[in-house]
């Protein structure tokens, strides 16, 4: 915060994902806030998410966020007044095991979820069938439940009513983005492309994989790379076929039916073998349809749509103001959840801003930790 005690008043945040909206939203009613984004809102990893939020995650931090964020979004109705249903259909994930030592990790991930509150359980085989009809259990030893964990038939509907709602607050939005950042007296001059500039107290950078680029000149390595996440999809098909989310660590997989009928589904090792491309990777999901999902053998999938996720070491993301820049911040390094935790990522940033309350959560993501020997990295990512 500038000055150590002083009140940011004036905030611009650097990107219109789920993050940024979100972090504005939640300032909204105490703060003056713009929001830059020269690519429009929503347009990086946003656009490509299918709507996934669940609670089954392997480290504390990470599942007291997503269990937060899924009880803002039960009420998301009162909350955001959107214009558009989003639609959150608990349709329960599975994170299947083939071994009993994969099914030994989900057991503590389960027993961490539950202390937190999160109604995960640990099922054996026959009841992993029984639950997701067309799922064939013979190859597993057990897996890890969670049935309210689900999906948002509509996920651009909850990215455009953070963005409406946030502007019915006041919030801006800017269309521009922002080249370089400079220190201006006790706050922070943005220079936007196009040679103009302004002025902000405090400045939060919710720009993804491009934060890095904007806080090098500034001295701040930030550890966060870009990394490529293919989906494949289907055609709507009118039968529905798989209901819950299937997740296999073990073979790098995930599918799940979407509302609208058609079937996604993922290699999640594609791009991190280099000469690989989509053939391998369409063999490896179909062989673990073959084994795991026979139910979608006949389906084909034609459409192959590349996103990125904003990759840290520890696979957390990086939260809070930079040491020895008063009034710059940092909401980036989601790893794949942005969405699913974007409520609760949205009030700690808020909150902490504002200096309203110091919540030890953002202690242990903050950028000092990669300054120290042990980092707790989260596994669960998917
Ligand atoms: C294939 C795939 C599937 C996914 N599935 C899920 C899922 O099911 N559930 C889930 O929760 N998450 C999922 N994710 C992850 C999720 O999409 C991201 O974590 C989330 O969208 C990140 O939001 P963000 O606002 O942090 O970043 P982004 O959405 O990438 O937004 C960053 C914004 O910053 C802007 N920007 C960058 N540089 C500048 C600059 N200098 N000036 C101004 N603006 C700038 C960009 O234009 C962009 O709009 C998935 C991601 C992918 C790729």
């Amino acid at each position: 915060m500038p000055n150590g005690t002083q009140r940011a008043t004036d905030i611009a945040i650097v990107g219109a994902g789920i993050t940024g909206l979100s972090i504005a939203w939640h300032l909204a009613d105490k703060a003056s806030v713009r929001v830059f984004d020269g690519s429009g809102v929503g347009s990086g990893a946003t656009a490509i998410q299918p709507g996934g939020v669940r609670q089954q995650w392997g480290t504390e931090v990470a599942c007291l966020m997503a269990r937060e964020a899924l009880a803002f979004y039960a009420e998301i109705g009162e909350r955001l007044q959107p214009a558009v249903d989003p639609a959150f259909q608990a349709c329960g994930y599975l994170f299947a095991c083939h071994t009993p030592e994969e099914l030994a990790v989900q057991a503590k991930n389960v027993a961490l979820q539950n202390r937190v509150g999160i109604p995960s359980r640990l099922i054996g085989p026959d009841e992993a069938g029984a639950l997701v009809p067309g799922l064939d259990p013979s190859s597993l030893s057990g897996g890890a439940w969670c049935e309210s964990d689900g999906y948002f038939d509509r996920p651009q509907a909850v990215v455009a009513a953070f963005a409406d709602d946030m502007q019915r607050k006041g919030a801006t939005i800017v269309d521009r983005h922002v080249e370089r950042l400079e220190h201006d007296g006790s706050g922070w001059r943005l220079v936007l492309r196009g040679g103009e500039s302004t002025q902000a107290q405090a400045v939060v950078v919710a720009a993804a994989y491009d934060s890095p680029a904007l806080l090098a000149p500034l001295g701040v390595a930030l550890p966060i790379t870009r990394a490529s996440r293919s989906l494949f999809y289907s055609d709507p098909i009118r039968e529905r076929l798989l209901e819950p989310l299937v997740v296999s660590h073990e073979r790098g997989f995930a599918a799940k039916q979407l509302a609208d009928g058609s079937v996604l589904a993922a290699d999640l090792s594609a791009g991190t073998v280099p000469g690989e491309g989509r053939e391998v990777w369409h063999r490896r999901v179909r062989a673990t349809i073959t084994e795991l999902v026979p139910i979608l053998e006949y389906v084909s999938f034609p459409v192959l749509v590349e996103g990125f996720y904003d990759v840290t070491p520890d696979r957390q993301p990086i939260f809070g103001e930079i040491q020895d820049h008063d009034g710059l911040w940092i909401a980036a390094g989601l790893n794949g959840r942005g969405l699913m935790m974007a409520p609760a990522v949205g009030r700690l940033l808020a909150d902490s801003i504002l200096g309203e309350t110091a919540d030890p959560t953002l202690d242990s993501l903050t950028l000092a930790r990669f300054d120290q020997d042990e980092l707790v990295h989260e596994a669960q990512v998917v």
